[in-house]
């Protein structure tokens, strides 16, 4: 049976939103029909580059600006969401950030960025979204992990120590969140091309082919097509789960 998506009359908000995965998103709810706040943090252009995209395929959507690092700018962006259009229904926790660099020399200051960003990020958007979403009865947050989670290599310590608090807090809040409609999930991409893993795959181009069993990197849509359907009511028993996008490298 072929299965559309709809998300008619559902409020999205996805986080670091202006490029990347979490543009393309951001794109996929809108096309499946929901409103969708596009967060970015410092690149105005390009979320506004987002929004006229989405706003020529006739879907809707509209840009908030905040750092999700900090604690009242996280939370005035899930309130202003609400405000604007009265519902939260979908978070996307998206922005993420790495600085690799080996663990006894690496500064301080690394540890706590990336921790701030992408693990105490997640807690500030998504408490009071799960407020609204316990409200209503029914939500869906999405967090963006990482198979690094497993796999680190060298200089990755801070950014894998990051996404298992993220995949231990999907986990945590499903079981919490569950016997009242609302589902949590993460989704853990391998390596997609953005601007985030183009060095990466610069420098080991002649290795990732032999790696990948798909042989190839993914492509940002790919890791959307699986946030619309987590997204959806067609996706209403999942929930808890941690699920890879990588071309078969876990
Ligand atoms: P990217 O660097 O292209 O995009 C990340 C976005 O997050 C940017 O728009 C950035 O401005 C935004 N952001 C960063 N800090 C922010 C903050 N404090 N507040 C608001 N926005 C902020 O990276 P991407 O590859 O699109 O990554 C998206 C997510 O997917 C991240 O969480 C990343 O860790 C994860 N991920 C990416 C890959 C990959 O291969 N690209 C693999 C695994 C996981």
């Amino acid at each position: 049976m072929p299965m559309h998506i709809d998300l008619t009359g559902r409020v999205a908000l996805v986080t670091g939103a202006s490029r990347g995965i979490g543009r393309a998103i951001a794109t996929g709810l809108a096309r499946a029909g929901a409103t969708v706040c596009l967060n970015y943090r410092r690149q105005h252009e390009r979320a506004k580059e987002t929004l006229q995209a989405i706003e020529a395929a006739g879907a809707h959507a509209f840009v908030h600006q905040a750092d999700v690092s900090d604690r009242g700018q996280a939370e005035a962006l899930v309130g202003a969401v609400v405000e604007r259009m009265g519902r939260l229904d979908i978070l996307v926790n998206n922005a993420g950030i790495t600085r690799e660099g080996l663990f006894v020399e690496m500064p301080d200051d690394a540890w706590t960025s990336v921790l701030e960003t992408n693990l105490d990020g997640v807690y500030y958007c998504a408490r009071p979204s799960a407020r609204h979403m316990l409200r209503q009865g029914w939500g869906r947050i999405i967090n963006l992990s990482s198979v690094l989670t497993s796999r680190a290599g060298r200089g990755q310590v801070t950014y894998a120590a990051s996404k298992g608090g993220v995949n231990a807090l999907t986990v945590a809040l499903a079981n919490e969140l569950g016997p009242r409609g609302v589902t949590v999930n993460a989704i853990a991409p391998g390596l997609i091309e953005t601007d985030m893993s183009r060095p990466f795959i610069g420098m080991a181009a002649s290795k990732i082919r032999e790696w990948i069993p798909m042989r190839r990197v993914g492509r940002p849509d790919e890791v959307a097509a699986l946030a619309v359907f987590l997204a959806s009511e067609e996706a209403s028993y999942i929930t808890g789960q941690i699920i890879a996008v990588d071309g078969g490298i876990g």
